[in-house]
Order: structure tokens, then sequence, then C-alpha cells
């Protein structure tokens, strides 16, 4: 059996680059292995074809009978798992999905064509929610100031747009990927087939704070600008008997795989990233691995690149050293496309400079003098001596275009498609 330790002194998972005070919660055992490192070894323990099959058993009493209703609800973007999910669900499980995307505004042209692509490629219906423009606004602003977040409307409108659209077409089944407590911190096992719920979404989705609470914190907003991402009440999803279940429990997930199976057989197209190695996932926000990003390091100490660099050390394609030297050569790049936003929210560089400030966690960051930081965050507080930063890993990520925005002097708000 063995001893799982609290986080009173934080320390490094012996195998992987995180910290057991990960934000979404994580131990490390007598071995000094993590949570997350351990629930990942279940990808070569379980019986994958046995689990397939409950699946398959699963979604059975979903199907629409008629014909005349969609059998399943799939939320995807223009990046993330989105080609991978619609192929599970439509080729191989042969479910009808309506697809459902909210738009985020940060939309970069690669993106706007992959979703595209992908409605074409897979031949579905696609709902998209656009929420009034000016709204989105006053939410971001009111989130970057009190949380240091500016993707607070794009979790909130991402995990509740597929549940309202499912209370409104009586269509109780949504299919996410995976669910990223598992895959990051081991929140739970893959044998406990967790589902989506109202609670795992505010606390760790929405920073704790559900569309109402902002609404009590600022009198900046109005019920106008929140209503749109107010999660159902339960009598409603009781009505339809709305569930919502993680592919991921049921497919061994690996996003790199993943990505290059769908960028060879149904064309989705990749862009690298100053920020992290990873040029698969986010590519269709101009925000997400960049200013987003950043906020992330000042706030928590470490950005996405040590979670791309831990999720590839537990599937065995970098080493730890390989791993940390990214997170290091990454972490500190200046983050891109800042103007655009400044641009679309209406600030200048100066004020964002300062608000985005206010979020540095002194535990990460101090001021030796007005203007320059200096950093102590995850990556330097590991062992250096065994770091090989020779640049050369068997990590490739092949990115088929380039992020570019010189043409686009602001975001593409509402994309008409692609031909
Ligand atoms: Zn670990």
């Amino acid at each position: 059996m063995s001893v799982r330790r609290t986080c009173l002194t934080p320390l490094f998972c012996r195998r992987c680059l995180y910290r057991c005070d990960h934000p979404l919660g994580l131990v490390l055992d007598d071995e000094g292995i993590c949570s997350g490192c351990r629930i990942h070894e279940e990808k070569d323990s379980l019986d994958w074809t046995a689990r397939w099959e409950r699946l398959k058993a699963l979604v059975k009493p979903y199907r629409s009978r008629d014909g005349r209703n969609y059998d399943c609800i799939v939320p995807v973007t223009g990046a993330h798992d989105s080609y991978f999910i619609v192929h599970v669900v439509k080729e191989r499980l042969g479910l009808n999905p309506l697809l459902v995307t909210y738009n985020k505004y940060f939309n970069t042209e690669l993106g706007i064509r992959n979703l595209a692509n992908l409605r074409i490629r897979f031949d579905c219906d696609i709902l998209v929610q656009h929420v009034n423009p000016a709204s989105v606004r006053r939410v971001t602003r009111a989130t970057l100031r009190q949380f240091g977040s500016i993707y607070w409307h794009c979790f909130a409108g991402q995990t509740v747009f597929p549940v309202q659209t499912a209370v409104r077409y009586g269509v109780p089944l949504i299919i996410w990927g995976a669910h990223q407590g598992i895959e990051q911190v081991g929140m739970f096992s893959h044998e406990h087939e967790v589902q989506m719920t109202r609670r795992y979404r505010k606390d760790h989705d929405l920073m704790g704070q559900e569309a109402d609470d902002l609404l009590s914190m600022f009198d900046t907003l109005t019920e106008d600008d929140v209503w749109q991402y107010r999660y159902p009440d339960d009598g409603k999803l009781d009505d339809v008997g709305v569930v919502g279940i993680y592919l991921g429990n049921y497919v061994r997930w690996d996003p790199k795989a993943q990505h290059e199976q769908m960028m060879a057989a149904h064309g989705y197209r990749t862009a690298r990233f100053a920020r992290t190695f990873d040029a698969y996932d986010h590519v269709d926000c101009f925000n997400y691995l960049h200013l987003h990003d950043l906020l992330k390091l000042y706030k928590h100490g470490y950005s996405k690149v040590t979670d791309h660099a831990s999720r590839e050390i537990r599937y065995g394609r970098l080493t730890r050293a390989q791993g940390l030297a990214l997170a290091r050569r990454h972490e500190q790049q200046p983050p891109e496309y800042v103007d655009l936003f400044c641009e679309w929210l209406g600030v200048t560089r100066t004020s964002l400079q300062f608000l985005t400030d206010l979020h540095r966690n002194p535990e990460y960051w101090s001021q030796p003098e007005p203007g320059r930081w200096t950093f102590r965050g995850w990556s330097t507080l590991q062992d250096a001596t065994t770091v090989a930063d020779d640049g050369t890993t068997a990590c490739a990520f092949a990115a088929t275009d380039v992020m570019d925005s010189r043409d686009q002097p602001s975001y593409i708000i509402v994309g008409k498609g692609h031909p």
C-alpha cells in the first residue's frame, strides 16, 4: 500500500515535471511518483478492447430511433482533439452528431479553416454560438482585472454551450474527448468512468467562479452579459437526462499520435509556437499559447510547455531532462499577438502590462527594481545537473502551416467558412 504525501513541502514528481502544488491537485506516492503518472500507467495495463465494447454498449440507447434527431452532441473547435473525437463518434461508433462550437473571438485563420474542413470532411451539422461581442469584452475586462484571466469566457462558453444545446434540442448524450483532471493529475482512474459535472466545471474550468458570481462581483456587468454562460438547472438536465461522457475513459488517449493520424487522414493543419514545442493543440487561437499562457506562468509558476513536456515524458517520447530543457527554453519566450488583443479589448499595452503584473504570484516572481522581474518558478527549482539541452529529442511535431497575423489587423470575429 503506497503512502500518499501531502504537499506541505513542495516536491517534484520524479518522473514528470509536475509539483505537488499543481492547481488541479496532485499527490506523490512513497516512490515520489505523482498521481498523474500513476494513472497514466493504466494506459498500458487496461484492456482497451473491452473498454471499447463498454463504450459501444453505453452509447447504444442514445441512437435516435427514427432518425429525426441527432444521436449526440460533440463540442468542437478548430483545434484540440476535435478531429479525432468526431472521427471516433461518426466513423467508428456510427453515430450522427450535432457539432457545437463557442466562438471565442480570438480566432486564427488556421482555426477557421480547420473547423470548416472538419464539418465538410465528416459531413456534420454544426451550431455556432456567437455571444454579443460587447458583452464578451466587458466580461473579459472584469475577469482579467479580478482573476488575471482573459480566458474565463472561453472556458465558460465552451463548457456550457454544449450542455445548453443538449437541453434545447433534447439530445441527452454529450461526448467529450479526454478529461483534463485524469490526463494531467490522475484525479480519477479511467475505470471510474467519470462523467461531466457542474462541479468540476466550476472548480477547475472556471476558477471557482460561475456566471452569477461575476454578476455579484462586478457592477460593470449586468444580466445581459452573463446569462449565456449560465449552466442549465438540474430540473432541465434531469428532464432531458443529459449525460456527458469522456472518450479517454474508453480509448487509449494519445493526443500526439491522434493528431498525426488526423493530419494524414483528414487534413488537420498545424503551426509552430514560440512558447511550446507542441505544434498541434490550440492553433485556432491567438491567445491560448501566448498571452493566456504567460498569465499561467505569472500565476502558477509554470506554463503550457510544462504540461506538454510532462505528457510526452509519460508516453516515453521525452526524457525528464529533455522535458525540463524544453520548458526552460520555451517558457520565457515573449507572447505574440498582444497588439491584436489590446485592439480587441480597447486597452493600451502599458495598461495591459500593469494589469497582468498585478497577477504575478510573489512565490515565483520578485521585482528587484521597478520593471525588472526575477523568475523563481518550477523549472528553476529542479536539479540542473541532469539537463541535456542540446535541442534534440525523439519527440518531433510537424507544422504544416505558419501562424501569421501580418495581414490581419484584428481578430476574425465571424468566420465565413472555407472553400
Ligand atoms: Zn508525474
